[in-house]
């Protein structure tokens, strides 16, 4: 019989971490139904099959209890994103936009990306939250949780390292994969003249008036530290875009680096 001595923190940390997983999960399943029944999600044709191929390529040599599911909607934001859960959410639009298939296999890495650093965990709190709001209102509270403001600069950074990183260990071509940026630049650029005619917060503006509505203090503080972070994030991209640029750059380097 091997000397094991029980490590209480470490098993305390265990536990908790497989709570957090099935209510990960559970919410995820929840939050799948909701967009099923609210969102158009399309099951087949080139755009669900597009990101199924990558998906299946780059999580080959996973377990299959981690792999993650593309969801291609519909919905008038270019944008994919990560929740806690096993889906990866793609918005058709995004994909419509002229790139490689390479390119596609980095936006899903780079979510998924997101649940192999544990970055979606720190979406649960916002998620339970979510789950009270009046399902009109859901979809612009995902907008704001979900798409890009749970993610600091540096989750960012680390999250694109991550799946450039993976997308060459399975043989796309890390040129293609970067094209990617040329395509978030004209989003970008996009969003950019709505901004000049709507004004860029008004996402974080409602969001904010249904935190107050529902007075949930104890979220509204987590909640508005990501705002703050958010719109930070977007002001960057907007002025001229150095996160970009810079997101670019570094992969550019990281890829010099390889092929030296
Ligand atoms: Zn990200």
């Amino acid at each position: 019989m091997p000397d094991v001595k029980l490590d209480f923190q470490a098993w305390l940390a265990a536990r908790r971490d497989s709570e957090l997983s099935d209510e990960s999960d559970a919410l995820g399943e929840e939050l799948f139904t909701w967009m099923d029944e609210q969102v158009v999600v399309e099951k087949s044709g080139w755009a669900p099959e597009l990101c199924e191929r990558v998906a299946t390529r780059l999580q080959a040599a996973d377990p299959a209890s981690i792999r993650k599911c593309p969801v291609v909607f519909w919905s008038e934001q270019r944008t994919a994103f990560a929740v806690p859960g096993r889906y990866i959410y793609i918005g058709r639009r995004l994909i419509e936009e002229a790139m490689p298939e390479d390119a596609v296999a980095f936006l899903f890495a780079h979510e998924l990306a997101h649940h192999r650093l544990g970055h979606t965990k720190q979406l649960l709190p916002a998620l339970r939250w979510a789950r009270h709001l009046p399902v009109a209102q859901i979809a612009s509270f995902l907008a704001v949780a979900a798409v890009r403001l749970a993610t600091s600069r540096e989750q960012e950074t680390e999250a694109d390292a991550w799946a450039f990183d993976r997308c060459l260990e399975v043989g796309y071509d890390g040129r293609s994969c970067l094209q990617l940026f040329d395509v978030l630049r004209k989003v970008a650029e996009d969003y950019g003249d709505l901004d000049m005619a709507y004004g860029h917060d008004d996402v974080e503006a409602a969001a904010q008036r249904e935190l107050d509505k529902h007075q949930q203090p104890e979220w509204r503080n987590a909640l508005s530290a990501l705002l703050e972070r958010g719109a930070r994030a977007r002001w960057e991209i907007i002025r001229g875009y150095p996160s970009i640029r810079d997101r670019r750059a570094r992969l550019e380097a990281r890829l010099a680096e390889r092929t030296r």
